[in-house]
């Protein structure tokens, strides 16, 4: 007998969650399908699936932190960018998110990171890899195999998975990525777009909870980008994998994201909605890429013109500024 108010939980494998077999169903009740993992983990780490306090890191080699007293938390389904100035340690906290430092780099990590319910600290990058997927700026480093369909399931032969799920899981990440009929084709001979994708399916067959980008998009044109954009968003949006992407253009990601990370000289100086940092003063100063509409915004504003609403795109402009003539009875 179920009573009204309760809440269902089924618990199934995950992997069928992430291939989409099953759907919220019962309107009645409400029904939440989640897999045994997911539920252990909500349990320890409510949600939470990165958590930094006052990490600190400094290159063998170095003679100031590469980026410190970062303090972050990252809910899962999460869609951040992590922006900011070349140099100002990026790069180096992405490789914090996948164990590369400290089990790959050495130096002197201070401070606490947790991934996932796993003190990064205590497990190996290949126990974390199965949490946190890995895409590089240049797709050539990650691709090495004589076929596409190699490349996808090699992290899988390595976790030595049996053949029938293994081309499962291979033909749905080739498919979610809108590459399957590359399958057959060599990595190396490929267009940069659809390297990257390759690299990004790569990773998905693993079937990650989060998935980490930095600058995939920086050898590619700006049409190339945006579809890879779309893919990243496909991911966040219909599968829930929490993104965080390192990236530039903002203009072309902000409209999928719900949080902007701007970092300055090794530390965290903004962490917000993107209407909010974008919006900012500091961010202005910082020097990265406001977009061009929140931009035109600010100018009138301080002209004494306020729209009202702050605009992330040309669309959201233009329909600002047709409400206002659209009020405007003369
Ligand atoms: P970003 O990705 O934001 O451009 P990085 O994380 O690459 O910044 O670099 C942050 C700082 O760490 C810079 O001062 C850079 O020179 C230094 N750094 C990056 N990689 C290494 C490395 N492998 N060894 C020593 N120093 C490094
Ligand atoms: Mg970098």
């Amino acid at each position: 007998m179920i009573q009204k108010d309760e809440v269902i939980i089924l618990v199934y494998r995950k992997s069928n969650i992430l291939n989409n077999q099953f759907k919220y169903v019962d309107f009645k009740y409400l029904l939440l399908i989640i897999d045994v993992q997911q539920l252990v983990k909500w349990r320890d780490v409510n949600l939470t699936v990165i958590e930094t306090k006052n990490l600190t890191y400094t290159y063998p080699t170095g003679a100031k932190p590469a980026f410190q007293d970062v303090t972050i938390n990252v809910e899962k389904g999460e869609f951040i960018v992590l922006t900011g100035p070349s140099g100002c340690g990026k790069t180096t906290i992405c490789r914090c998110f996948n164990g590369l430092i400290p089990h790959f780099y050495s130096g002197k990590l201070e401070g606490e990171i947790i991934v996932c319910g796993l003190k990064v600290a205590e497990h190996p990058i290949h126990e974390l890899a199965q949490h946190v997927g890995m895409v590089f700026q240049n797709p050539e480093n990650q691709l090495f195999a004589l076929s596409v369909e190699k490349d996808v399931a090699f992290g899988l032969e390595n976790l030595g998975m049996p053949r029938e799920e293994m081309r499962k899981r291979v033909d749905w990440a080739l498919n979610t990525t809108n590459i399957f009929e590359l399958k057959d084709r060599a990595p190396h001979e490929l267009s940069g777009g659809q390297q990257q994708r390759v690299a990004i399916a790569s990773v998905l067959a693993m079937q990650p909870e989060i998935i980490v980008l930095d600058e995939p998009t920086s050898f590619l044109d700006p049409l190339t980008a945006q579809n890879i954009f779309e893919v990243i968003n496909r991911l966040n949006k219909e599968l829930g994998i929490t993104i965080i992407l390192v990236e530039h253009r903002l203009d072309l990601v902000c409209k999928y994201v719900s949080r902007i990370i701007i970092m300055d000289r090794g530390r965290i100086v903004l962490d917000g909605s993107p209407r909010k940092v974008l919006n900012s003063e500091e961010a202005r100063l910082i020097g990265v890429g406001i977009p061009k509409a929140t931009r035109l915004y600010q100018i009138l504003r301080n002209k004494g013109v306020d729209l009202g609403r702050v605009p992330l795109s040309a669309e959201e402009a233009a329909k600002i500024f047709l409400e206002v003539l659209g009020n405007d009875r003369n």
